[in-house]
């Protein structure tokens, strides 16, 4: 007998048909003798529904607020499910993050996990009962309700996973694994069977949403052994492992894109001292995410100051660079929110010189002009016009041999 933990996203419990699936499968493996922990999250579009009407409301409202609302959705979906798991005869019990106590801090709307309390979870598991968690929310230690952030529930699962000591996580969603690129956008992306923590780690930060960041970090903490698989069709899925020797062959592994950038410039200010402190101080004192950034070599004792915030940032930053323009003494700032970033990912890089300038040729041949470019040792990232998003991903994913026959 082995325990599992099983995460079904949106899109797969998006009807009440699909949850009867997702409570016929869960039986299944039951019935098989396996114990379950279903996690699960708001049926589709329902979250984005609360967001809108939250919106309705007040233009900010306040994220302790937001947490109470946004919670609501996974609420639904576990006591459904645990209905429909009845409704099969299989004995299930559901529960919120705040009653098995899935503790977190307090940053409301992106709290992160401390402690899992599973004393309840494994008394129903002894007594032979699925048990069905909400994902996606917590509470803190002042009992006010939290949530981990979009895309949280696969944080959820892995965190149990790891709390149970889980033989796996299994993230059921709407693709049969992790693919080379997102194969929404690339009909020739290959599905991985395996893939290592590291890469997954960068391409869910660099934009990949299939699983939520913090998911991976936490597996990878926590040697969780972690699999991404479709809820429609049957398959191995793609399993996030340390082990790299199968994959060194491979130079590129995947490629990610973000669509949400914005770029912001403020030119001809003083190459002093503490210049790039000033600028981005005042952008992080209004909790602005920074991404990339770039400062040019000074000319005549002035300099250019370019980076990166998310799209939904743009126009407060902009705000703040006109303000500290004149107190700076700059020249002018600039921006663009229709720009977007695009990165290959592969630990194979390592070993290989070349990739850089294969990249920037094949968007060269393109006609794509690259605006910003950042590096890491596994990853190269470029900012360019979001016109040119699909082709750049497609061009690119046929140069580095990932393109399926
Ligand atoms: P869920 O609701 O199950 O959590 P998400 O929408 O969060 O599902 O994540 C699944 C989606 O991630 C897929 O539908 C796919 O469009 C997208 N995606 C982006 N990059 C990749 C990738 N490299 N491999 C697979 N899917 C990807
Ligand atoms: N329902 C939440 C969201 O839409 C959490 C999740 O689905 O993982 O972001
Ligand atoms: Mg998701």
């Amino acid at each position: 007998m082995a325990l599992y933990v099983y995460k079904f996203g949106g899109t797969s419990v998006g009807t009440p048909e699909r949850i009867k699936a997702v409570a016929e499968k869960v039986k299944k493996a039951h019935d098989a003798g396996d114990q379950i922990v279903v996690v699960v999250s708001a049926m589709s579009g329902e979250t984005n529904r609360l967001v809108g009407l939250a919106k309705e409301m007040q233009v900010q409202p306040t994220d302790r607020e937001m947490d109470v609302l946004l919670s609501t959705g996974e609420q639904v979906t576990i006591s459904l499910l645990s209905m429909a798991l009845h409704n099969l005869g299989c004995e299930a019990c559901s529960y919120t993050g705040a009653q098995v106590k899935i503790l977190t801090d307090s940053s409301h709307t992106k709290a992160r996990i401390r402690e899992i309390e599973d004393t309840r979870i494994r008394n129903d598991l002894a007594a032979g009962r699925v048990v069905v968690v909400a994902g996606f929310q917590g509470v803190d230690e002042q009992g006010n309700i939290t949530t981990l952030g979009r895309g949280g529930s696969d944080t959820t699962a892995v965190a149990l996973a790891a709390a149970l000591k889980a033989k796996e996580c299994l993230i059921y969603t709407d693709v049969d694994g992790v693919y080379t690129t997102d194969p929404r956008v690339v009909s020739k992306a290959r599905r991985l069977d395996k893939i290592t923590f590291e890469e997954m780690l960068e391409l869910a930060s660099l934009g990949s949403k299939v699983l939520q960041i913090r998911s991976v970090e936490f597996a990878g903490k926590y040697n969780v052994a972690l699999r991404v698989l479709s809820s429609f069709s049957e398959g191995n899925g793609t399993l996030i492992t340390y082990e790299e020797t199968e994959m060194e062959r491979a130079l590129i592994s995947g490629i990610a894109f973000n669509r949400d950038e914005a770029k912001l410039t403020l030119t001809g200010v003083p190459d002093l001292p503490g210049v790039a402190s000033k600028i981005l101080g005042p952008v992080a004192a209004e909790n602005i995410e920074v991404d990339m950034i770039v400062q040019n070599v000074a000319e005549s004792g002035t300099t250019d100051f370019t980076f990166t915030v998310n799209r939904n940032d743009y126009l407060r930053a902009r705000k703040i660079l006109d303000d500290l323009c004149i107190q700076l003494g700059g020249k002018q700032v600039s921006g663009d929110n229709g720009i977007v970033k695009v990165s290959i990912v592969g630990v194979g890089m390592r070993s290989h010189a070349g990739i850089a300038s294969t990249m920037f040729k094949v968007l060269a041949d393109e006609g794509i002009n690259i605006q910003m470019i950042s590096t890491s040792e596994i990853k190269i990232s470029v900012v360019i016009d979001e016109k040119y998003l699909e082709l750049a991903v497609r061009a690119l994913h046929k140069a580095f041999g990932l393109d399926q026959e």
